[in-house]
C-alpha cells in the first residue's frame, strides 16, 4: 500500500490556503503553518480590506454624481448641497476590519473541515524535505515532508527617508487604523495600489494629492485607460503629481500639515496624512531558502516554472514571494497547480495570457490577453477597435460619461486576443472577453451571442461587430 503524501505548506493566504484545499481533496496530508492568520494579507490587510473600503467609496460617488438623475439629498423639495453627504471613516473601518477577519474565520474552519492541520507559527525550512516551526505559543515543532509549498507573500515596500510611523506616515496595511477622513492625504506612488487609494479617499472626501515619479499615472496599463482615469481625478479635485519622485517624507507635527513630502525638484507638499505606495517586497529572507537548494532571482523572488516547481526538487512556490504576477488569483492558482502536479493530477501550466485582471479605482480598469503595447512593439499581430461608453445608451441611462471597450483580434482568423474595459463594474464585464481570450473564439462569435438592452456589455459585442471586416482587411 502506498503511503500518503505528507505536505507542508508555508504561508496561508490564497497561494498556500488553496493549495492546501487541494491537496486535501486529493487526500493527502496537509500542514500549513502560518504567521498572520489564514487567508494572508490578501484577506487581512490587502485585497478584502481595500475592496471593501472601495465599495463605501463607490457609494460616495454614486451619491455625489446623482444630481445629473434628478436626485436631490435631503427631504423632499430641499435642495441641499451635495457636501452633505459625509462618511465616518471609524465605523467604515470598523467594518472592514470585521469583515477581513470574518473572512479569515471563514478560511480557517473549511480547512479544519478538509482535515488540514494548521499550525500558527513561523516557518522555515531546514533542507528541502523539512519545516520547522516557531510555534506562536512558544513550542517548536519539527515537520518532515515529502514536498514543500513555499507562500510566504510579499510586505509593502519601505524606503529609508521615508519610514512608516502607523499615524501619519502610513503603508496600505496601516491605513484601517484610522478613525478620522484625513484632511489631506498625500499618496506616493502611481501604480495600481496608489491609484485604487487616491480614487477612494477622494471619494470619500479627503482633499488628495498623488505623487507619480512617471508622466501619467498607472505606468503598466492601457495607456487610453489611464488618461482616462487621470482626467477623472482631476476633474474631480485630486491633485496629480506627474514627473515627481518623492525623495523623503517626514513627520512634521501631530495636526494639520503634519507631514512634509519633498520631491525630487526640490518642490515639497504637506499634507495631514501620507500613504506609501511604492512596491512591494517578497518574504524570502530568513526562511533558509537558499540553503535548502531554492534559486532566488536579484530581487529576492523565488524563481518557478509553470508548474510552480522550484529550483530544489519537491520545493514548490506559489504566490507573491515568486513574482509572477502580484494578483490573489494568480497566487491561487499557481498553488493548485503545484499540488495538481505534484499528487499527478490533471495539470496545466500556467498561463498568463489568459488572467483578467482589474484596477478597483472608479471608474475601474479591467484588462486581459494582448495589450496595445503588445501589438505597438511588435510582440504580437493584432488589430484593435475602441469603443467610447458615451455611444452606450445604457451608459447614458446611467450617467456615464467616462470609459470605453477596446478589443483586440488576430488578423485573418479573428480570434479574440485581448481587451480593456473602462467602466464602473468592468471587473464584472472583462469576463466575457477573458471567455473569449481563454476559449479562442473569434469576433464573429462573440458578437452573434446575445447582450442585454440595454447593457454596457452591448459595447463589447459591439466592439467585436466592428472588428468583423477589419481582421480581414489588415
Ligand atoms: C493594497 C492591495 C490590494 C490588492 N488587491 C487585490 C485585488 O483586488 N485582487 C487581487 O487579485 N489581488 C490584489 N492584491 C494582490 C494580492 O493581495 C496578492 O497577490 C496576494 O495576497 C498574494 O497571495 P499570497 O498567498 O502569495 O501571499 P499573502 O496573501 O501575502 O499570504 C502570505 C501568508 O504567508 C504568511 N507568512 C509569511 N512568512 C511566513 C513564515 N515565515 N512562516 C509562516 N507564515 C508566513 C503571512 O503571514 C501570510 O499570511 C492586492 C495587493 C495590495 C497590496
Amino acid at each position: 500500500m502506498s503511503r500518503v503524501t505528507r505536505i507542508v505548506i508555508v504561508g496561508g493566504g490564497p497561494g498556500g490556503y488553496e493549495a492546501a484545499l487541494v491537496a486535501a481533496q486529493l487526500g493527502a496530508e496537509v500542514t500549513v503553518v502560518d504567521r498572520d492568520g489564514l487567508g494572508g494579507s490578501a484577506v487581512l490587510t490587502d485585497c478584502v480590506p481595500s475592496k471593501t473600503l472601495i465599495a463605501t467609496a463607490e457609494v460616495m460617488t454614486d451619491t455625489a454624481e446623482s444630481g445629473e438623475l434628478g436626485v436631490r439629498l435631503g427631504a423632499a423639495g430641499a435642495d441641499l448641497p451635495q457636501d452633505r453627504v459625509g462618511v465616518d471613516l471609524g465605523k467604515v473601518n470598523e467594518r472592514v476590519t470585521a469583515l477581513a477577519r470574518a473572512q479569515s474565520d471563514d478560511i480557517t474552519s473549511r480547512l479544519a473541515r478538509e482535515g488540514v492541520t494548521v499550525l500558527p507559527g513561523l516557518g522555515r525550512l531546514d533542507g528541502p524535505t523539512k519545516v520547522v516551526a516557531e510555534l506562536a505559543d512558544g513550542r517548536q515543532e519539527v515537520l518532515d515532508a515529502d514536498a514543500v509549498l513555499v507562500a510566504t507573500g510579499a510586505h509593502p515596500r519601505v524606503l529609508p527617508d521615508a519610514r512608516p510611523d502607523g499615524e501619519r506616515i502610513l503603508t496600505w496595511e496601516q491605513v484601517y487604523a484610522l478613525d478620522h477622513l484625513p484632511e489631506h492625504l498625500v499618496v506616493v506612488g502611481s501604480g495600481v495600489t496608489g491609484a485604487e487609494f487616491a480614487s477612494a479617499y477622494t471619494s470619500l472626501g479627503s482633499k488628495v494629492t498623488l505623487v507619480s515619479s512617471r508622466d501619467r499615472v498607472l505606468p503598466g496599463e492601457d495607456q487610453d485607460a489611464a488618461t482616462v482615469l487621470e482626467d477623472v481625478f482631476r476633474r474631480r479635485g485630486m491633485t496629480v503629481l506627474s514627473k515627481s519622485r518623492a525623495t523623503s517624507v517626514r513627520r512634521a507635527g501631530d495636526s494639520g500639515a503634519a507631514v512634509v513630502v519633498s520631491l525630487d525638484d526640490g518642490r515639497t507638499v504637506e499634507g495631514s496624512h501620507c500613504l506609501m505606495a511604492v512596491g512591494s517586497v517578497p518574504n524570502t529572507e530568513g526562511l533558509g531558502l537558499e540553503q535548502a537548494g531554492v534559486r532566488l532571482d536579484e530581487g529576492g523572488f523565488v524563481e518557478v516554472d509553470r508548474v510552480s516547481r522550484t529550483s530544489a526538487t519537491g520545493v514548490y512556490a506559489a504566490g507573491d514571494c515568486t513574482g509572477v504576477l502580484m494578483l490573489a488569483s494568480v497566487a491561487a492558482m499557481q498553488g493548485r497547480i503545484a499540488m495538481w502536479h505534484l499528487l499527478g493530477d490533471a495539470v496545466s501550466p500556467l498561463s498568463l495570457r489568459s488572467v483578467s485582471s482589474n484596477v478597483f479605482t472608479d471608474p475601474e480598469i479591467a484588462t486581459v490577453g494582448w495589450s496595445q503595447r503588445d501589438v505597438e512593439s511588435g510582440e504580437t499581430d493584432a488589430v484593435m477597435v475602441k469603443l467610447p461608453l458615451a455611444t452606450n445608451a445604457r451608459a447614458k441611462m446611467q450617467g456615464v460619461h467616462d470609459g470605453f471597450v477596446k478589443l483586440f483580434a488576430r488578423p485573418g482568423s479573428g480570434t479574440v486576443v485581448g481587451g480593456v474595459v473602462v467602466a464602473p463594474r468592468a471587473s464584472e464585464l472583462i469576463h466575457a472577453v477573458a471567455l473569449a481570450v481563454d476559449a479562442r473564439i473569434t469576433v464573429d462569435q462573440l458578437a452573434h451571442s446575445f447582450t442585454i438592452y440595454p447593457s454596457i456589455s452591448g459595447s463589447v459585442a459591439e466592439a467585436a461587430r466592428q472588428l468583423h471586416t477589419r481582421v480581414w482587411r489588415a
